[in-house]
């Protein structure tokens, strides 16, 4: 079978340089089109990513050959899906929220789907935002949008924030099997590669911790409630709980989200060893569908009383998994785990192309 060739805008970034490593050798999908900024157009993608702007080991050569497009000139990419070479695109792009969303409007409206990792259209009321595990019934509100819109090919889901699938798959599952979640204080610990390149001053990071990352906080307690939500009226509706208090700090850690967590049930409370067994056991449709990118086991349990930690654990299932240790009772609420995933794969790239995955197989690209 031919594969489908996607295109990548922000490709020479931190996330953008995931992308064209993940999709080496993926069953499906062949880099074809590659886009960033003016300063880069023009060039070999091998040439722009040279030395210290290359952040991932290797990528295909034949990628290395291919010459970089301004991801602002959609009529180019319009051009290479009249000619067959590109079926939709992962958008990595770090710009202005509004110059994004009106970027990645105008791919879609030229029928190129768009995959995107940017939050600019997070709050969009008709824009999935998609763990693949956690809502992949929300895919139903791509017809919808694309009607609202009048676009006949194109269409816009997004993923979330890269750190919320620490804490937000394992809640799920417990939610999933009937226990109310109230509250929750969550307090992330965020690693460099998260701020993109060159991001974070090393002044900054070396021998520190930054007690804030600007909007992080309320992405963490917001995004939840739409990914948790329902379709009513063309329009994805928040749900109302759980009530979440971020605290979100930047960490002098390369890769590897880390979340410790406090929750507190509604009147059903399930035991500890309840929990451990709805996490260990949870598995959603992109292990039904044997999707390829999708982790075996969605949530891992470290038994271990240090674990997880980043260096050990965010590599875990190709870097899919979320690993999940520390789970004990709460004094002030109900219980407390801490929660770790690899950001720029699971939180970035790789969950972008799972969802790509989900949406292929369920016929939107
Ligand atoms: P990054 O390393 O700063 O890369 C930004 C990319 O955007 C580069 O390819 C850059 O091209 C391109 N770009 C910048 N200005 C542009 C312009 N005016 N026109 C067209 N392209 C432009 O950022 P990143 O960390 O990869 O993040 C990319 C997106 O993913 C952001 O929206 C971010 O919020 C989101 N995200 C990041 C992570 C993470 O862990 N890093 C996780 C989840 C989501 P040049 O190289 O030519 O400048």
């Amino acid at each position: 079978m031919a594969k489908i060739p996607v295109g990548i805008l922000g490709a020479t970034g931190m996330v953008g340089q995931n992308y064209i490593a993940l999709l080496d050798n993926h069953p499906w999908f062949e880099v074809n089109y590659v886009a960033a900024s003016p300063r880069s157009a023009g060039k070999k993608y091998k040439d722009a990513v040279a030395g210290g702007r290359q952040l991932v080991k290797t990528w295909r050569p034949s990628v290395g050959e291919l010459v970089i497009e301004d991801a602002n000139d959609t009529g180019r990419a319009v051009t290479a899906a009249n000619a067959g070479q590109l079926a939709f695109v992962f958008s990595a792009l770090e710009m202005g929220k509004d110059e994004i969303r009106s970027l990645e409007d105008s791919y879609a409206a030229a029928g190129i789907p768009v995959i995107s990792n940017a939050s600019a259209h997070r709050w969009t009321e008709d824009v999935p935002v998609l763990i693949a595990e956690v809502n992949p019934h929300h895919t139903d509100i791509i017809p919808l949008q694309k009607k609202a819109r009048g676009w006949e090919h194109g269409f816009i889901a997004v993923k979330p924030n890269c750190s919320i699938q620490s804490y937000t798959t394992p809640l799920w599952a417990l939610m999933q099997k009937g226990y109310e979640i109230r509250r929750l204080i969550v307090s992330t610990m965020q690693a460099v590669s998260g701020a993109g390149y060159p991001g974070v001053p090393s002044i900054d990071m070396i021998d520190n911790i930054v007690p804030y990352i600007g909007g992080e906080e309320e992405k963490s307690e917001r995004e939840p409630l739409k990914i948790f939500g329902a379709i009513e009226n063309g329009v994805i509706k928040n749900a109302e709980l759980p009530r979440i208090s971020a605290h979100c700090s930047r960490v002098p850690v390369t890769d590897g989200h880390t979340a410790c967590v406090s929750l507190e049930f509604g009147v059903k409370k399930p035991s500890l060893e309840e929990i451990k067994r709805i996490w260990s056991e949870f598995r959603s449709i992109p292990q039904e569908l044997e999707l390829p990118t999708a982790p075996k086991q969605p949530i891992i349990i470290r038994e271990e009383p240090d674990r997880p930690q980043p260096r050990k654990d965010r590599d875990a299932d190709k870097a899919m998994a979320v690993s999940v240790g520390r789970i004990r009772a709460c004094n002030v609420f109900d219980l407390r785990f801490t929660g770790l995933s690899h950001n720029t794969v699971r939180g970035a790239a790789g969950g972008g192309i799972l969802n790509a995955e989900l949406l292929k197989v369920k016929g939107y690209l």
